[in-house]
């Protein structure tokens, strides 16, 4: 991908936490983060997923990061953007 060949001269900033690239847990669908970012965006609520366990998580803002999981008790939960982010489409 291009993107990483020009990350040292673009600089971080261009893509936050790139580095930190992660893997999206295989059960949550490109299809469920584009809901979820559809319900943010036109809808009433906000929710993500957690991608240890790909639960639903409610009141997650479209770009929240490492919110605590109540299923898991992980903090990987994540917003909808950021999982769009991920996908590069
Ligand atoms: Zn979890």
């Amino acid at each position: 991908m291009l993107y990483s060949f020009y990350a040292p001269i673009l600089g971080p900033w261009r893509k936050p936490n790139r580095e930190k690239a992660m893997k999206i847990h295989p059960e949550i669908s490109e299809a469920m983060i584009l809901a979820a970012f559809e319900e943010s965006a036109f809808g009433m609520s906000d929710y993500g997923f957690c991608n240890a366990c790909a639960a639903e998580r409610g009141s997650t803002e479209p770009d929240a990061r490492e919110y605590l999981c109540e299923e898991c008790g992980e903090h990987e939960v994540y917003g909808s953007e950021i999982y769009l982010m991920e996908l590069d489409i």
